[in-house]
């Protein structure tokens, strides 16, 4: 749909990059505007994982996984809508940051789900990210849901020791989805932060399966709403010799899209119809509130919340194209985060099978400099980082 478009203006968070002196080096490859967890859908083909050219990198924004893990880029940007920063930086043992809803611009961003995209860093270290948040984070009068609070040095905080951290791990992240080889991983980078000071307890997050039902109602039916603007009148692809406006509207969007964004686009316009909205949309929304006031009353007693970024490591390509519900699912443990709008990070701690393996930390609104925090110490104490595939 937009093979050829360029943008007439700059994004905020690319503006305040190239004002900051960052040099842009290319556009990544990324799934067909972002709907996905392998990087598949993109118009322009499949995207490789460095550590295995078999397997995918995640997504939707595996490109820039890519860029960043292969060492082509020291940083990128990705946007997470329902774990696209986090699940590649995870397949592709690099480190990525979702910052809480409205910390970045979304001015210039694409919208997919406008209510949960966020966009963020993905780099090799947690001081990188700390450095690009400091650029990119901040009040923009031009994204009427940015958040006009003031924001902080990101790096000033990244030495600070973690003695007395709260970690809480839900114990639903837990189940019987998840990989052993995973846990493993995770309990050992556990065990670490318990070496850092931190104290560690169980907690519960009650609805974390639901999240995948609210999450594929909300975010088609927004995706739904927000394409509609792909018409074929005013950017982007048009159908040629349309013989009226119903037949340019319908050849556009039949030839302009590909199967997984019309899949979206069916299942959000259906989900918003007016005989289902009640049952679905409506629905949907009374989970994401429940599902926020679970993270709530999780945060009023730890600090923050610890457990894997991905039930399993990077599959094969090819291997959950034929199945979409196979593939949402590997969104268990991110979607929930974009749910209540809250930051996450996933940071590489170990491998399976010599696949890279992602911690993911949450944190409270606006808390990205202690997630950062950790993330740095973290680093400090172990190696999983500083790993490279053989490119
Ligand atoms: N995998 C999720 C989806 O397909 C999330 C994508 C994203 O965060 N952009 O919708």
């Amino acid at each position: 749909m937009l093979d050829n478009f360029i943008a007439p203006y700059e994004s905020t968070a690319t503006q305040r990059l190239k004002d900051a002196g960052f040099v842009t080096l290319g556009k990544t490859n990324l799934d067909e505007f972002a709907m996905g967890s392998s990087t598949e859908t993109s118009y322009y083909g499949a995207t490789r994982n460095p550590w295995n050219t078999d397997a995918v990198p995640g997504g939707s924004s595996g490109g820039s996984a890519v860029a960043v893990a292969a060492g082509m880029a020291p940083a990128a940007l990705g946007t997470d809508t329902g774990g696209s920063i986090r699940q590649p930086a995870a397949f592709c043992g690099i480190t990525g940051l979702k910052p809480t809803y409205g910390r970045v611009s979304r001015w210039g961003m694409v919208a997919f789900g406008s209510s949960l995209d966020q966009g963020g860093p993905m780099t090799q270290t947690a001081e990188d990210a700390a450095m690009i948040m400091n650029t990119i984070a901040g009040f923009d009068p031009r994204d009427s849901t940015s958040m006009d609070q003031p924001t902080v040095d990101y790096t000033a905080t990244l030495d600070q020791p973690l003695n007395g951290l709260k970690i809480g791990l839900p114990k639903e992240y837990f189940g019987e989805a998840l990989d052993d080889g995973i846990r493993q991983a995770i309990m050992e980078a556990v065990k670490q932060f318990e070496s850092l000071g931190a104290t560690v307890k169980e907690i519960s997050l009650p609805r974390t399966e639901l999240s995948i039902p609210a999450y594929y109602i909300i975010a088609p039916a927004e995706a739904s709403t927000n394409l509609s603007r792909f018409d074929g009148v005013k950017f982007g692809y048009r159908c040629d010799n349309p013989t009226d406006l119903m037949d340019m509207y319908t050849r556009t969007r039949s030839e302009g899209f590909g199967a997984e964004v019309k899949r979206r686009i069916m299942v959000g316009t259906y989900a918003l119809s007016a005989g289902y909205y009640d049952a679905y949309y409506r629905k949907a929304q009374q989970l994401r509130r429940l599902i926020k006031q679970d993270f709530q009353a999780a945060l009023a007693d730890v600090d923050v919340i610890m457990g894997p970024a991905t039930p399993s490591t990077a599959w094969n390509i090819g291997e959950k194209t034929q199945d979409p519900v196979a593939m949402y699912m590997e969104d268990i443990y991110t979607l929930s985060v974009n749910l209540a709008g809250l930051p996450g990070m996933s940071i590489p701690c170990g491998f399976k099978d010599g696949m890279p393996v992602g911690l993911q930390v949450i944190g409270n609104y606006f808390d990205e400099a202690r997630l950062l925090n950790i993330g740095h110490q973290f680093q400090r104490a172990t190696d999983w980082h500083s790993r490279k595939p053989n490119v």
